[in-house]
């Protein structure tokens, strides 16, 4: 039977004293047997709010977005350093709000992913293609290209895990049927399994993100290759975070 990781990526969203509440109804919504399926991932300056909530629990939790570098002049950058030290152990790279709003690129992304490797955090590589390179069936080219960028620094002996996170499914309500998203999910294992072994990429967990709730993530986390989630407007709710991962288990 698989565990799902479930994790939530607030975006902007949330100020300090919205944390505290999240974070008190999450912990006593979850309990202690499942705390470790889950990942907080807060606007870095709720970071303190969530370290502290998470003191004493096995909750991954991280930043957003980190720089590549860990100090230095680099004006409104955040360190993954300073994360590491409140206690955080993961952090999201390449989520696409990041590659199209903030202009990431792929070799800054890689940089990431390894700078993180570095410091023993796991990285959340998030890869996916818009609607027009859907219609142009130019997805698993999409994919592939900065599954196979993003990793190219990596450790790939050491933890990382990839969401798939069609941009069309994400904020939209439009959800990938399971069989798309499974389709994908499938092949990206492939293509892992040709850049590590098979062993070490039936090891890496695959979340799905786009649209994800309680109403449906039950159907795709039956897919074979469908490991979890990172979940955005729906994880701003504790009660719905926590659902989306029971319903997967009922
Ligand atoms: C996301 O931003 O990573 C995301 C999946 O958002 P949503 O769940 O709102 O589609």
């Amino acid at each position: 039977m698989k565990k799902p990781l479930v994790a939530c990526n607030w975006k902007l969203n949330k100020n300090p004293s919205e944390t505290q509440e999240f974070m008190s109804q999450f912990l006593e919504y979850v309990g202690k047997k499942y705390e470790s399926c889950f990942a907080i991932f807060p606007p870095a300056v709720n970071a303190i709010v969530v370290a502290d909530a998470l003191k004493d629990h096995n909750t991954r939790w991280g930043g957003q977005n980190y720089y590549l570098k860990n100090e230095g002049a680099y004006t409104g950058e955040n360190s993954a350093q300073v994360f590491k030290e409140l206690g955080a152990d993961m952090g999201l790279v390449g989520h696409s709000e990041r590659r199209q709003i903030f202009k990431e690129d792929d070799d800054l992304i890689a940089e990431k992913v390894l700078n993180l490797q570095n410091l023993g955090l796991t990285p959340i590589l998030c890869v996916g293609e818009t609607i027009e390179q859907r219609e142009a069936d130019q997805t698993q080219e999409v994919v592939f290209y900065q599954l196979i960028k993003g990793l190219s620094k990596a450790l790939v002996d050491q933890d990382f895990v990839i969401a798939y996170e069609p941009v069309w499914a994400i904020g939209t309500g439009k959800v990938a049927t399971p069989e798309v998203a499974e389709e994908v999910h499938a092949m990206l294992r492939q293509e892992l399994s040709q850049l590590t072994s098979p062993e070490r990429a039936a090891k890496v967990p695959l979340l799905y993100g786009g649209s994800v709730k309680p109403s449906n993530s039950k159907v795709l986390f039956a897919q074979q290759n469908i490991d979890g989630f990172l979940v955005g407007g729906a994880s701003l709710d504790a009660r719905s975070f926590v659902d989306i991962f029971e319903n997967c288990l009922s």
